[in-house]
């Protein structure tokens, strides 16, 4: 039995770890991937306070073991189903824990093109992580879809490493911030393929070619790339757990800035629950917050 048992080791789970264990909390962190969620795989983080430049493993390694040095246990096993009552049962895809709290802190994953053949040529060509994937494409030409600050980013980061690398966003202005998209616009070796979709992927074995269709003009054109990075956007994962916690339409986890769900005990933080900015800082500060209520609760 713990008092807190967080869901995901992303920046908002390991952050209420942190938190829980400085409360002298006994702690749990279930993570059915790796630790660190998404930011894991971002090279450079820019806009973090007081912390220019760090990469994205290197922030989350750090909070790891800031949240294991305070006493947080993290095991790696993929929480499924949560039975509600005075003590939450977790079950997991090997074992079930009990909890007098539980935080959901499961972000989100990433959203497929829904393009044919996609799920088909990952691994060959198509790919969801530039900074994992992004040295098998050394010198050549590769496309990036997507325009929002994983998309600029991964542009970015593999106009370093690629040929040509084109970026297909499908309208003509970006979520991603200003500056970024300005430093992208600055690289000769990116091209902007605005107001298209991604249509067809053109395959032997490995990916050959994308096509793009113009979606103002209707025109088809073929560009000849090895390599396709999808980044457009997350899907929450808060599936597992509905029955206890309200869903928007697009699947987040409906709770306020307090954190809390319908269901006593339970609390979201993160990526997967309802805000209008989902950011590491805005992550870590639901994390915080999330464990701030849950540890009121257990003092009451
Ligand atoms: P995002 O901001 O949701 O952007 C997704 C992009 O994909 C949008 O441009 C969207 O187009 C496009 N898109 C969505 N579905 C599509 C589809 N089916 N076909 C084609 N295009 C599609 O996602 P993200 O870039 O992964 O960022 C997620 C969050 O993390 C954001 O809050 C972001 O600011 C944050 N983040 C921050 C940093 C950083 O601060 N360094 C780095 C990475 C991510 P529309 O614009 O037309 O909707």
């Amino acid at each position: 039995m713990v008092d807190v048992l967080i869901i995901g080791a992303g920046p908002a789970g390991l952050t209420a770890a942190i938190y829980a264990c400085r409360a002298e909390k006994s702690t749990l962190v279930l993570e059915a991937k790796s630790y660190g969620g998404q930011i894991i795989n971002t090279p450079d983080i820019a806009n973090y306070p007081v912390a220019p430049n760090i990469s994205g493993f290197e922030f989350a390694t750090t909070l790891y073991n800031q949240a294991k040095d305070l006493g947080a246990e993290i095991k790696f096993e993929k929480a499924v189903s949560i039975d509600d009552g005075e003590i939450k049962t977790v079950h997991t895809t090997k074992n079930t824990y009990e909890a007098k709290t539980v935080i959901l802190a499961t972000g989100a994953e990433n959203r497929k093109l829904g393009v044919a053949d996609e799920d088909k040529l990952v691994g060959k060509g198509v790919s969801y992580c530039a900074t994992c994937d992004g040295n098998f494409f050394r010198k050549k030409d590769v496309a990036v879809a997507g325009g929002g600050n994983t998309a600029v980013e991964d542009a970015l980061y593999l106009a370093d490493l690629a040929n040509t690398v084109y970026l297909i966003h499908r309208r003509d202005t970006f979520r991603a911030d200003a500056a970024l998209v300005s430093r992208l616009k600055a690289r000769e070796n990116v091209k902007l393929v605005l107001n298209s979709n991604v249509t067809k992927l053109v395959s032997d074995v490995r990916l050959q070619a994308v096509e793009v269709t113009d979606k103002n003009t209707g025109e088809v054109t073929v560009l000849p790339v090895q390599g396709l990075f999808v980044a457009v956007g997350q899907v929450p994962e808060n599936e597992n757990f509905k029955a206890l916690v309200d869903l928007d339409a697009g699947g987040y986890a409906v709770a306020g800035e307090d954190c809390k769900t319908k269901t006593a005990g339970i609390f979201v933080a993160g990526d997967n629950r309802v805000k209008d900015v989902r950011q590491l800082v805005t992550a870590a500060a639901d994390g915080a917050v999330a464990a701030t209520e849950a540890i009121k609760y257990l003092n009451n």
